[in-house]
């Protein structure tokens, strides 16, 4: 299909008057007759987005720039956690978790899905007070985290030689498989005939009198009436092109997958130096804890230079200091700044890898680990280190859930509902206040409340 030729088939968004002329002509029928929605991002929000809002009833249009869940959806560490997040977050997370267990049954297919609790040990006595206090906060969401013993440590994960001063156990909290999730609901969103258009990428959202009216793709125009943003890294490049700025820092963390071992533990173990967790059939996926590289562009070394962006980002930074590197080579490199939409170069570091086995052979002097592979995956924090989930006033059917801070697997099958309710009913029954994105501009955004 060619760009430019009018089609009468997409109706509103090339012969509509309310769409801007320029756009008028620009599309053929690229998303198999005209969408009530097209949501930005084949990562697990927008799938999860638009699984429920097939689910409505609604014709759906996906659009990915690359593949569906090339970016931070199959990358990640497969943690599905309540513990340690923010009060803001917990109640969408504690949905989420109730979700997990039937949402194989839901996708037709196998997630790897295993309640086996997350444990947190430090050894840090600053952290130690942290948790001790957001236990508390947690007790009043209902949540069953609580303080434990080295006996139960020993138990949940035998034969742990590790040292720390305190440990904290959700037992609710369990873990998923992110490739098959990501391949679970692309299959279910074909099977309920959402038409999916990878290597299809979204330059801009075209809005006409305040409303919005559809995306411009590199293919041509696709004119909808609801769109919904989740483009992760991409998103704030096309929040621009409706005028609207969001704060974001990218940080880039290297994974590693070890060959089957004898079981180790059903729990997901964060130590601070490392996270771990063992798939049900052996495999440890093996993380350099919250370690990573913050990835500095102009936009982001703009914002940070700004009073209110050093306001706003500056805690973050300082909160996660034990955990971030800034090299300096990046910083220079920021000013021969990437081209908007050049794929970020991800490759990860061999030196974390070594690191975190290292940190496996202390805490496991008998075990023997083989990377069988290594990957690298980028993160899209916020200041706040909370996601933008709103609908957005200056454009009326625009709604945007990214900005998932590191922590957006597993609480993005209620990002999902969450995300087809505004578009259908305009609320979700849940107070999203803390997640406008507005809220960075008015200088409302707090410090981060999570605790890594
Ligand atoms: C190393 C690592 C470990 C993590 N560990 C965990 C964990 O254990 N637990 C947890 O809950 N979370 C974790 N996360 C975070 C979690 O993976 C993310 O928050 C979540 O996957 C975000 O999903 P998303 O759909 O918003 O974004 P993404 O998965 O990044 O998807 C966005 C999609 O949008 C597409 N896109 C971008 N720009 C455009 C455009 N212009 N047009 C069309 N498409 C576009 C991209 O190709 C991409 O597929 C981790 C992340 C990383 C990187």
């Amino acid at each position: 299909m060619e760009i430019g030729s009018a089609d009468p088939e997409l109706g509103r968004g090339t012969d509509d008057p309310t769409v801007p002329r320029s756009h008028r002509r620009l599309g053929r029928d690229l998303a198999g007759g005209r969408p009530d929605a097209v949501v930005i991002g084949g990562g697990v929000v927008g799938l999860a987005a638009a699984f429920h809002l097939a689910h409505e009833g609604m014709k759906v249009c996906l659009l990915d720039s690359a593949r569906v869940g090339a970016a931070q959806s199959t990358r990640n560490w497969g943690f599905i956690r309540q513990q340690g997040r923010a009060a803001a977050e917990l109640p969408i997370m504690i949905e989420a978790n109730r979700m997990w267990p039937q949402l194989a049954a839901q996708l037709g297919c196998e997630l790897d899905w295993v309640q086996g609790g997350n444990l947190r040990l430090t050894d840090s006595p600053e952290r130690a007070e942290d948790y001790r206090r957001w236990v508390d906060t947690a007790r009043t969401f209902g949540l069953d985290s609580r303080i434990v013993q080295p006996d139960e440590v020993g138990r949940l994960v035998p034969g742990f030689a590790g040292r720390y001063l305190m440990a904290i156990l959700t037992p609710s909290d369990g873990q998923a498989n992110p490739v098959k999730v990501v391949d679970g609901y692309a299959r279910a969103l074909r099977a309920m005939g959402v038409t999916i258009r990878e290597n299809s990428r979204a330059r801009a959202i075209v809005t006409a009198g305040q409303r919005a009216v559809g995306v411009l793709t590199d293919d041509g125009f696709i004119g909808a009436s609801n769109v919904v943003l989740a483009a992760g890294v991409g998103s704030a490049a096309l929040l621009r092109s409706v005028g609207l700025e969001m704060p974001v820092q990218l940080v880039t963390q290297t994974v590693a997958l070890t060959s089957p071992v004898p079981r180790l533990t059903s729990a997901c173990v964060w130590t601070g130096e490392i996270g771990f967790r063992q798939a049900p059939s052996g495999e440890v996926v093996l993380s350099s804890g919250g370690r990573g590289d913050v990835r500095v562009d102009l936009a982001s070394l703009g914002f940070l230079l700004s009073p209110r962006g050093a306001r706003q980002a500056l805690p973050m930074y300082w909160k996660n200091r034990a955990y971030l590197r800034i090299r300096p080579r990046a910083v220079l490199g920021a000013l021969r700044s990437r081209r908007p939409g050049e794929p970020l170069e991800e490759a990860p570091l061999y030196s974390d890898v070594a690191r975190s086995l290292q940190a496996m052979t202390r805490y496991f002097p008998d075990l023997r680990l083989d990377v069988a592979t290594a990957w690298a995956g980028t993160i899209d924090g916020t200041p706040d280190a909370l996601p933008v989930i709103d609908a957005i006033d200056q454009a009326a059917g625009l709604v945007v859930a990214t900005g998932l801070s590191g922590h957006g697997f597993g609480i993005a099958p209620a990002v999902g509902r969450i995300v087809a309710e505004l578009v259908t009913r305009g609320s979700s029954g849940h107070d999203l206040t803390p997640f406008r994105l507005g809220r960075f501009r008015e200088g409302k955004a707090s410090a981060p409340q999570h605790l890594l």
